[in-house]
């Protein structure tokens, strides 16, 4: 039976694949059959995992790191044995192989997505943090069925094959990013979630916030994704089928057609020179944000350095990474933004189970929190600054306290480098994201203290209209064209421009076409977007006139009416 299912269009496109099911977190874990005879011999792989673990714990436990407190290492081990020889993850997957003919891998997960939702429920935020741990002991045995004990996994993912989650994390989604795929789709997740964000970076059309594709969809179905449309048919007839081939392709052709205005000069009609830069979330995406003309990198989201991984990234690790980019992308300038961890972007030993994460100790909170992974990621960034054109961006800036003290610690990590005799460009422009309404509101502050601002709209949507940009359920009220949000961008893009300090759009809006010209009208002269954008937005700059948008964007300024303002700017665009 063919039918459609509705959700948010992240990534743009159309896919035409098979569906393979995948759960949370456990990428590779597919679902297949046992047959009855192999149901012992599945339930002794399953023994042997918990076996191979066992034994890594205790490997573990003769080599106890020289940083870490010897009695709170032993205790971790501990607790992780313990979860291990629990009947619950030692037992009960396999009762689920004995009376669902299912493969190990599958009973395991099972077991585990119910034992997380059961700490889930457990008031007492000590125990409720353990799922954690829970997880963790079942990504070990995870492992090793798969038989790669203590490596990441890895997806066994093929071209036409399009992933079906519930939801992913965006550690999850940049594992996708080696290997090849048609497309993603997941019930959870809003359109400027940071899993979406990573999709795009992907450039294969994907949809969220469907509620239920997990559930309604079996492995190997047919399916077509419209990324642009947010829409997803199962089984699709054959009339159907032709008839999104063919826009496939014109989506294709016009792709290939945005690609001659690459090297152009961005200017609009009337000779405002505009600068559009790549959003990179690692060193090898400077690879497409060079093939689609961008001229510097305007975020580098270096959190993304410290995801899927058992350990934090060395200082001198670092130092190659962002030596790396600046390398790369030969002369143009790049912004650095300091890790922006926490919220849905957890690391190893600094994740903790906060009631409201995105309010938590996210980004500068956590890096203020953290002053030794912080004063590393500093040196390392300005280390690389001696190898071209670096600017510091500090996310998530809410009060002078945290500029004084982020601006205390950058002096800091000069002064070591110094003391070292360790070169670095003494004159590294320091700047703050807008993300945050009070920043957002006490602008003026934030302009004497700071180098340059940029403003990242996904947050200050977010925060400003208090919708979680995780939540699925609120998706539909992310509205960048609510009167509050264009109010606050015209007054942060007029402030700074009456100052002359540099002001970008770095958020997901700098990346839509339907928007450009409302912020060029605005004043905004610098963009930041996922590279697979830039064309798009730049075919737009070529063809407007900033003189006549600037009358036609107060003219919306003044307006109220949410209908009316969507007739104001969607005339901009005609
Ligand atoms: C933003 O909030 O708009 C932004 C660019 O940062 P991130 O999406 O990484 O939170
Ligand atoms: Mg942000």
């Amino acid at each position: 039976m063919s039918f459609t299912i509705h959700g948010a269009g992240v990534s743009g496109g159309i896919a035409i694949g098979h569906a393979q099911l995948t759960s949370h977190a456990l990428l590779e874990v597919t679902h297949y059959t046992v047959a009855k005879n192999k149901i012992r011999s599945e339930k002794a792989r399953f023994d042997r995992a918990i076996k191979t673990v066992q034994k890594e714990l205790k490997n573990l436990e003769k080599h106890i790191p020289t940083d870490v407190p010897e009695a709170e290492f032993e205790a971790f081990i501990n607790l992780h044995r313990m979860i291990l020889e629990d009947s619950t993850l030692s037992e009960t997957p396999k009762e689920l192989i004995e009376s669902m003919s299912c493969n190990a891998e599958w009973a395991l997960k099972l077991q585990l997505d119910h034992l997380v939702e059961q700490f889930s429920k457990i008031e007492d935020s000590y125990l409720r943090e353990r799922k954690a741990d829970i997880r963790q002991v079942a990504e070990r045995v995870l492992k090793a069925l798969l038989g790669r004990p203590g490596q990441a996994p890895v997806a066994s993912i093929e071209e036409n094959t399009i992933i079906v989650a519930h939801d992913l994390s965006p550690a999850d989604v940049v594992v996708f990013k080696h290997h090849k795929f048609a497309s993603f789709i997941t019930d959870l997740g809003g359109a400027t979630s940071h899993t979406a964000i990573v999709a795009r970076s992907l450039n294969i059309p994907s949809v969220v916030a469907l509620h239920q594709a997990r559930t309604l969809i079996q492995e190997n179905e047919m399916l077509i994704v419209d990324g642009t449309a947010g829409v997803v048919i199962v089984n699709p007839d054959e009339t159907v089928l032709s008839e999104y081939r063919l826009r496939q392709e014109q989506w294709y052709l016009e792709q290939q057609k945005l690609k001659r205005i690459r090297r152009t000069k961005t200017a609009t009609i009337d000779a405002v020179e505009v600068e559009l830069q790549a959003n990179i979330e690692l060193p090898e995406d400077v690879k497409a944000a060079k093939e689609n003309g961008a001229t510097g990198v305007g975020l580098f989201r270096t959190e993304f350095l410290f995801l899927n991984r058992g350990d934090l990234p060395s200082e001198d690790e670092q130092y190659e990474a962002y030596r790396k980019v600046v390398n790369d992308m030969k002369g143009c300038a790049i912004t650095i933004r300091t890790f922006d961890l926490g919220a849905d972007k957890q690391v190893e030993g600094f994740s903790r189970v906060a009631p409201n994460p995105a309010l938590g100790q996210r980004a500068i909170r956590l890096c203020l929190a953290e002053p030794k992974l912080f004063h590393h990621q500093l040196r390392a960034i300005l280390r690389a600054s001696a190898h071209g054109k670096i600017r510091i961006l500090i996310p998530m800036l809410s009060n002078v306290h945290e500029i004084d003290q982020a601006l205390h610690l950058i002096a800091e990590a000069k002064k070591s480098l110094d003391a070292e005799k360790i070169k670095y460009d003494k004159n590294v422009e320091i700047g703050g994201m807008i993300e945050v309404p009070a920043a957002a509101l006490s602008i003026q502050t934030f302009l004497q203290k700071l180098d340059f601002i940029s403003i990242g709209t996904n947050d200050l949507i977010q925060y400003t209209l208090a919708i979680d940009r995780a939540d699925d359920a609120v998706a539909h009220l992310y509205d960048p064209m609510h009167p509050a949000i264009l109010g606050l961008l015209s007054t942060i893009i007029k402030a700074a421009n009456r100052v002359g300090k540099s002001v970008a759009v770095c958020g997901e809006i700098a990346g839509d076409p339907n928007l450009t010209r409302i912020l060029l009208g605005m004043g905004l002269k610098s963009f930041s977007m996922h590279p697979a954008h830039l064309l798009t937005v730049k075919q737009k700059v070529l063809t407007s006139n900033v003189d006549e948008l600037r009358i036609a964007t107060q003219k919306i300024l003044r307006t109220q009416n949410p209908d009316r303002i969507d007739q104001l700017v969607d005339a901009m665009n005609v």
